[in-house]
């Protein structure tokens, strides 16, 4: 079967290169042909010897996952569904604004948390995206974004980047998928591939404490932490991880990550869920929380989704929450909800995903039993 060069990083190209009998260097063409130019014909890579090229033509491919949707909000956020095989699809949403553009990028077909205000966990979770997957993603996005841009004549160099930022907060947690995420990061780092700056990559994660520990050795990029409660009887209750990894923990765990880290905080992700965590009383909380690691916080809206049985809270209950935190000597953001007309919002990305785990079985049975009971009161 032939490789895919999209699952090599820097490292593996090398490896690849003695097992097709070439010299290191040509290893660094190609990422250079494949991920700065979007090159995914041989015939096309006019600097590699022509023998080498038959004997790629032969043995290998460039293939990013194909694009099944497109959707454009009315705010230019751009969302694509991608064919991830046998019906399985995982979304990527583009988020264009004056000075950045900003890619979000899925690491899992689904979710196996079951974080319980997430549209992704609600689809369960079907396996691990593979880096040439994930990077695809990118790949894919800086060609289509390209070509679009030049199509009204915006840009003229088609080589030129238009993906300034990427966030791993689409479908999955990419500290589950270890491996192939800290592959697919190199790439977006290397200076062959797509040389983005580790302030410009953000990896955000539920908290998983030692994938945390090993992420700050193997390659520490930005991070955020999906935080969303003040005190583990909450965040046991909504993010269910939390029991394996309680607060302290966490905390913990954050602040070893910032002796590497490129960035000298952490944000904390922390959703609006009315009457769950929004009470001045949670934001209060909160202020002992930063005062023991450097952080910021980005309130996020609670983005609906159908049977999610929570609400967002109030814009008043939002800036009273932003207030107290502000009060107290903290950045905090509100997190501007983009694209939810065409539900790429935060949370509203489900893909599809088929062969979903057992804990799809037991939702759809207990919404099956609300049906019923409507039914029956109608
Ligand atoms: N699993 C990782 C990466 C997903 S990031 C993590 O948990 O951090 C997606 C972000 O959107 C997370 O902060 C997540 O908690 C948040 N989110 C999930 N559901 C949401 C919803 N319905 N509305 C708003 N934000 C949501």
């Amino acid at each position: 079967m032939a490789v895919n060069l999209l699952d090599y990083d820097a490292a593996g190209m090398l490896a690849l290169m003695a097992e097709f009998g070439e010299k290191p260097f040509r290893g660094k063409q190609l990422l250079k042909w494949v991920h700065q130019h979007g090159e995914s014909d041989f015939a096309a890579m006019t600097d590699i010897a022509k023998t080498f090229r038959e004997k790629l033509h032969a043995g290998a491919c460039v293939k990013a996952p194909a694009m099944l949707a497109e959707q454009v909000a009315s705010d230019g956020t751009h969302k694509w569904l991608l064919d991830v095989g046998v019906g399985n699809g995982v979304e990527t949403v583009f988020i264009p604004e004056d000075d950045r553009g900003t890619l979000c990028i899925s690491s899992q077909v689904g979710c196996a948390l079951e974080c319980t205000f997430c549209s992704t966990a609600r689809q369960g979770f079907n396996r691990n995206l593979s880096t040439g997957e994930i990077i695809g993603q990118l790949w894919w996005a800086n060609r289509r974004l390209s070509n679009e841009t030049a199509r009204i004549g915006e840009v003229t160099n088609a080589d030129s980047r238009i993906v300034s930022n990427v966030v791993l907060m689409g479908m999955g947690e990419p500290l589950a998928n270890y491996d192939n995420v800290v592959r697919a990061l190199r790439l977006m780092l290397d200076d062959n591939a797509y040389g983005l700056s580790r302030r410009r990559v953000t990896l955000s994660t539920s908290g998983l404490v030692p994938a945390m520990d090993r992420l700050r050795d193997d390659c520490p990029v930005a991070l955020a932490v999906s935080l969303h409660a003040s005190n583990d009887r909450i965040r046991d209750e909504i993010v269910p991880i939390n029991r394996k990894y309680p607060i302290k923990e966490l905390l913990a765990a954050c602040n070893r990550y910032l002796d590497k880290a490129p960035r000298d905080f952490v944000t904390f992700e922390y959703i609006m869920l009315e009457g769950v965590n929004d009470q001045p009383e949670h934001a209060r909380e909160l202020l002992d929380i930063a005062r023991q690691v450097s952080c910021k916080f980005n309130l996020i809206p609670f983005n609906p989704f159908p049977n999610s049985g929570y609400n967002r809270s109030s814009r008043d209950a939002i800036l009273r929450f932003r207030d107290v935190l502000a009060d107290g000597g903290n950045v905090v953001t509100v997190r501007k909800t983009r694209g939810d007309d065409i539900d790429a919002a935060c949370g509203q990305l489900a893909g599809q995903v088929k062969d979903k785990t057992r804990r799809v079985a037991r939702l759809s049975e207990s919404q099956q039993v609300v049906f019923h009971k409507r039914g029956h009161e109608s």
